[in-house]
């Protein structure tokens, strides 16, 4: 097989070889369930109890705070709607962005129907909430604030601990959506005043289907899943113990590497911007320059078609994406693009190129050639 060069990494990730040979014996040897009382439960019990505290330790909250979910989807979930059902008797509104991943959108339109009232803030152009707005969206009847940590498109990282002050000082809880900084950015919980937070293994070199939800102690929130009494009673379903422990080391690698890996990923990231500036003046690079993911790039070539970019880069075995991973296929501009003021034309003609480990300088400058050679030529 020809080689791929991979740059989709906030679609997902490999998982690193580490973390699958940890990950095998509890498919192999000990598969009981974490449940069952014999030996080889309780040998998967005791993964999963020694997971959750490497996953608390990696974003500094306690281990009780960790709930295990199937993936960021679903802790995104339990998160706004667990919240809210468990404290609608203090009001009814939410407040949250409207370049959200459409886990947390989706999730809120829902809880429109149930009779709850969602502020959705606008972001300035390169994709930043504005704290003014946030602290006059803010009534007497707001219950929960949910706003992305990274976003996915186009990399931007929003000012989390001025968002979770503002939160604090009005007695509001604070959730976010931290699917793409896990694993790319320094999360302290605890330092951040974040009360509730979404991971999915699968973005930082972890198995895809699984996720927590960290949910600081003494918050109240209502599982949404009826069923067994697993995970403290908040989310039935027999536990994932393979994924668990998979995540578990995943996030242990990508904390122990994280300078390191944000070092070289902004390096490789402002090569390849100042690249595709200089040999394709007209492209306007997405998001803020400098306050955004270490691997995110996202351009827009004017009256290019990103879905065609897309497909002749993907005959030279370069992987990219045209949007989000979960809007690919859509022919409607991005809500995140159409959200930072991009008009259809500049919307239709972006792609975005997220950096990983495995990702060389050579690996780079191939990208590079190809892309000049497709919007420059138009073949
Ligand atoms: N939130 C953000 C910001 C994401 O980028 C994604 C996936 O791309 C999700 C939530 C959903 O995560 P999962 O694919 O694990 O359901």
């Amino acid at each position: 097989m020809n080689k791929i060069y991979y740059f989709d990494h906030a679609a997902t990730t490999m998982v690193k070889e580490e973390v699958l040979k940890e990950m095998i014996p509890y498919f192999t040897i000990s598969y009981g369930n974490a449940s069952s009382i014999y030996n080889i439960g309780r040998n998967a019990k005791y993964a999963v109890e020694c997971s959750r505290s490497k996953i608390a330790k990696a974003i500094g909250a306690n281990e009780d705070e960790i709930y295990f979910v199937s993936c960021g989807s679903e802790a995104d979930n339990l998160a706004i709607k667990g919240i809210c059902l468990a404290n609608s008797d203090k009001g009814k509104h939410i407040i949250t962005s409207k370049i959200e991943h459409p886990a947390v959108l989706n999730t809120c339109k829902s809880m429109e129907k149930q009779g709850f009232n969602v502020t959705y803030l606008n972001v300035n152009k390169n994709g930043e909430i504005l704290l003014q707005e946030l602290e006059n969206s803010i009534r007497s009847d707001t219950i929960l604030i949910s706003i992305m940590y990274a976003n996915n498109e186009i990399g931007t990282i929003q000012p989390i601990e001025q968002i979770a002050k503002i939160a604090k000082k009005h007695n509001i809880i604070f959730h976010t959506d931290a699917v793409q900084a896990v694993g790319n950015v320094y999360i302290d919980v605890k330092g951040q005043n974040i009360d509730a937070l979404s991971m999915s293994g699968h973005k930082f070199y972890g198995p895809k289907g699984i996720g927590a939800l960290y949910i600081r102690s003494g918050i109240n929130f209502e599982k949404i899943q009826d069923g067994g009494h697993q995970e403290k009673d908040k989310r039935a379903g027999t536990e994932n113990v393979p994924g668990i422990v998979g995540m578990s080391k995943a996030i242990e690698i990508a904390n122990k590497n994280l300078d390191e890996h944000i070092d070289k990923l902004t390096t490789l990231r402002n090569y390849l911007i100042s690249e595709i500036e200089t040999y394709i003046p007209n492209a306007i690079l997405n998001g803020d320059r400098t306050n955004r993911l270490a691997g995110n790039v996202n351009f827009s070539f004017p009256n290019a078609d990103g879905q065609e970019l897309l497909l002749k880069l993907d005959a030279y075995g370069i992987c990219t994406s045209s949007g989000s991973a979960c809007s690919s296929g859509q022919e409607s501009p991005s809500h995140v693009l159409t959200a930072i003021g991009l008009n259809q034309n500049l919307a239709k003609g972006t792609i975005r190129i997220s950096l990983g480990d495995e990702n060389t300088l050579e690996d780079v400058d191939y990208l590079i050639e190809k892309i000049k050679k497709i919007v420059n030529n138009k073949n």
